[in-house]
């Protein structure tokens, strides 16, 4: 920004912002990141719609930047996908994970499962299944812990490749969980063909179940498919008691959201947890 004088400043357009903004988000910048170690795992609870204990926890990523602060996702996973640089931030994502459920084996902590967010482009990559592989091995957690996210618009991309995968990991023992669910395209095929474990419905529904009929309408009819088809559903996105009171009534298994607890620094977690 120092490059700027306060002359050039007056003369400041839109185009500039974008590209000030644009510069430091850079895939230089994001290597960088990667390599001095920026990134960091918040963690948000997932409850039980019951009673509210803790389920698991969904890995959320950060980057703390020296000069900018904690950056969200938002901000830096669209180029990591345009680069490629999504796959060895991914792969930190899973030893981070992985690293993490082995620790609390060692202290006894309860058997809790972390969620990560896998993005497409490296969901279908090669070396994905040979690396979640070999850092499952190293840490020795059970597969059984770790649930994979992954987004409908996967299946728009490589609809066989994504099936064998899919199968492959729930052999292996891991649980695929589709995010958003209810915002793509390809709902169903995956539902029918695809041995999912859960499916997540997206913030924008569960925001307007008091409000809007037809949001509701469709929160009951994704809870009642789930049961259906023996798959656990997670409301994402609750941030009031009343919507955890709707979803209960729905027959929802598991919540996320504001109302329980924003994702926190794993020191957070474990004081509160
Ligand atoms: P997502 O997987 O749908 O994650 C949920 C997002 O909603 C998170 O934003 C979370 O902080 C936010 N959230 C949770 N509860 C509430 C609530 O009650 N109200 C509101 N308004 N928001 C809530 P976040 O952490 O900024 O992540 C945004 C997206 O970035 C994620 O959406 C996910 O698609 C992506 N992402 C996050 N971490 C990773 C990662 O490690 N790898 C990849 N590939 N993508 C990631
Ligand atoms: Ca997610
Ligand atoms: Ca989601
Ligand atoms: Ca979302």
């Amino acid at each position: 920004r120092k490059k700027f004088s306060r002359n050039a400043q007056t003369f400041y357009q839109p185009e500039m912002y974008t590209s000030m903004s644009n510069d430091l988000h850079t895939e230089m910048n994001l290597r960088k990141g990667i390599e001095s170690n920026e990134f960091e795992l918040y963690y948000q609870p997932k409850v039980n719609c019951e009673d509210g204990s803790i389920a698991g926890f969904e890995a959320l990523i950060r980057w703390n930047h020296p000069k900018l602060g904690i950056r969200g996702p938002m901000e830096f996973i669209p180029i990591a996908e345009s680069t490629g640089l999504i796959i060895p931030i991914g792969e930190w994502v899973i030893t981070q994970a992985l690293k993490q459920l082995a620790l609390w084996d060692i202290g006894h902590r309860k058997q809790y499962t972390i969620s990560i967010n896998i993005s497409s482009r490296h969901f279908l990559h090669n070396d994905f299944p040979k690396y979640l592989l070999s850092q499952m091995d190293y840490y020795k957690v059970s597969p059984s812990r770790l649930v994979i996210e992954i987004t409908e618009s996967v299946a728009m991309m490589e609809y066989e490749t994504v099936k064998e995968r899919i199968h492959y990991l729930n052999e292996l023992g891991f649980s695929v969980s589709i995010d958003d669910f209810g915002t793509g395209f390809s709902a169903f095929v995956y539902l029918q063909h695809f041995p999912i474990k859960e499916i997540k419905i997206d913030r924008q529904f569960i925001q307007e179940i008091e409000s809007d009929e037809k949001s509701l309408s469709i929160t009951r009819t994704i809870i009642n498919l789930a049961e259906q088809l023996s798959l656990r559903v997670v409301s994402e996105g609750v941030e009031t008691i009343e919507q955890w009171e709707k979803l209960k009534m729905l027959g929802c298994h598991e919540l996320q959201g504001f109302y329980f607890s924003k994702p926190l620094n794993i020191k957070k977690i474990e004081e509160l947890y």
